[in-house]
């Protein structure tokens, strides 16, 4: 079981399954759930509002040159964790529960598990006893780690063709 940070929040929006909060005092933003899940539960279906070629902060990798601005669009306020709780199938275009998530629980998932290249790798702050540091895209990542990880069909052949 994960243990829930209750750090100040307030909440920015509020949706059928889960809420945004900031944190007092901060930009920062993340995703609660408001349900309960188990292990591979779908939560939502997911798609599309735009297609960008390249990555931001804020789109989710789909294929080669095809970074998607999720909708719903709250989606993007999920988080990185090295121990994360879901999953972008892009593959269904699902959001899969990884674990049982009670209300309250923040939903993570590990970033390198949809992006083969990150613009900007950054200093993960996730706190978990598996934290891999810094985060990259599954390129710069080494297979013993990753495969530890659900990954997407994507980044799963992405894999496969480095070792052809
Ligand atoms: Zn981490």
């Amino acid at each position: 079981m994960s243990t829930t940070t209750f750090t100040a929040t307030i909440v920015t929006g509020h949706y059928s399954f889960a809420e945004i909060h900031r944190l007092t005092g901060s930009d920062h933003q993340l995703l609660r759930s408001t349900q309960f899940y188990q292990l591979n539960d779908v939560i939502c279906s997911f798609g599309s509002s735009v297609i960008h070629d390249h990555p931001s902060k804020y789109t989710v990798q789909i294929a080669e040159d095809k970074h998607i601005i999720l909708n719903p669009e709250f989606l993007q306020y999920i988080n990185h964790s090295c121990n994360p709780n879901v999953f972008f199938n892009t593959t269904t275009m699902e959001l899969i529960a990884l674990k049982a998530i009670e209300p309250g629980e923040e939903f993570t998932f590990f970033y390198p598990s949809t992006e083969w290249f990150m613009a900007e790798p950054f200093h993960c702050l996730c706190g978990e006893t598996n934290c891999i540091g810094i985060i990259k895209g599954a390129k710069e990542i080494n297979i013993d780690t990753l495969s530890q990880y659900r990954l997407t069909d994507f980044i799963q052949s992405k894999i496969d063709q480095l070792k052809d």
